[in-house]
């Protein structure tokens, strides 16, 4: 209990999987928590839900990939809980796409929303945190950030971004004097809405998440809770001499 007490942390894409799981968390644990979302209603839900456990929580409405936004809903949490500590950067998208038959359109979509989103949210997350308490800045990333897949040219090449990216924004941090630490995680594949709806499109659904499991060495895939746990360790103090590293929660599947 009570591993981030006190602190402040706005949570992108928290309506859903992953980011949900992380309010869920954090908020359990004594963090006042801003929930951004595309998915008002969901993301009111989970508010609803921190409130009900006793825990502080706002949801507003924000588009990762636009830097007004950013601007607003870093001032909001700030405005609304006095300060700000964390910044989890973790809404994203995924879909398929080999390097010959991904459109521009489609590329430029992927890296508008996993690492424009990435960039916009750590420079507007240490601007907002910069300060006597400092904080944490926590960009989600994947396996798919470390090691390629062929079908997934876009999301890899966003992912690859991320994982460097955040050692960048890590260093500058640190040889600026700020409390602010940056990391990537690296999750293998997560039960959440992403990787359901994704497997529900194709007839063979099931043999699919049968295969998906396979090649994790665990034996299945991982579930939210196990990515929200790297997320609470990375937020809190007992990671103060964290920075800079990617934290790969993936069931050995980049071990092999
Ligand atoms: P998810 O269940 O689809 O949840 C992602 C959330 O982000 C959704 O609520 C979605 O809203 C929101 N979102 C999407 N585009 C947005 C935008 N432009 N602005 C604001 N919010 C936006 O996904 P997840 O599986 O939890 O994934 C979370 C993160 O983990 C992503 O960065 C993903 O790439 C990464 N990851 C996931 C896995 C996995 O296997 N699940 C593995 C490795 C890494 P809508 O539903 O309204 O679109």
């Amino acid at each position: 209990m009570n591993r981030v007490l006190g602190k402040v942390a706005l949570i992108t894409g928290g309506a859903n999987g992953i980011g949900r799981s992380a309010a869920l968390l954090l908020a359990a644990e004594g963090a006042k928590i801003v929930i951004t979302d595309l998915d008002e209603a969901r993301g009111q839900a989970v508010v609803a839900e921190i409130k009900q456990a006793g825990g502080e929580a706002i949801f507003l409405q924000q588009d990762v990939t636009e830097e007004d936004g950013w601007i607003h809903v870093v001032a909001e949490a700030k405005k609304t809980f006095g300060k700000l500590n964390i910044v989890v950067n973790n809404a994203g998208i995924g879909f398929d796409g080999t390097a010959e038959d991904t459109t521009l359109v489609a590329w430029k979509k992927m890296i508008s929303v996993n690492l424009d989103s990435v960039f916009l949210g750590t420079k507007h997350g240490i601007l907002g945190i910069k300060g006597e308490e400092g904080g944490s800045i926590i960009n989600i990333s994947s396996i798919e950030g470390i090691i390629a897949d062929p079908d997934l040219a876009a999301y890899n090449a966003s992912k690859g971004g991320v994982r460097i990216f955040s050692k960048s924004a890590a260093l500058h941090c640190a040889k600026s004097g700020y409390k602010i630490r940056v990391n990537s995680i690296h999750p293998g594949f997560i039960w959440t809405p992403m990787v359901e709806n994704h497997l529900a499109k194709f007839p063979d659904g099931k043999e699919r998440r049968a295969a998906i499991d396979a090649a994790h060495p665990i034996g299945h895939m991982g579930e939210p809770e196990d990515i929200a746990n790297g997320i609470l360790y990375l937020a809190s103090d007992e990671s103060k001499f964290v920075t800079g590293s990617e934290l790969v929660i993936d069931g050995g599947y980049t071990a092999q």
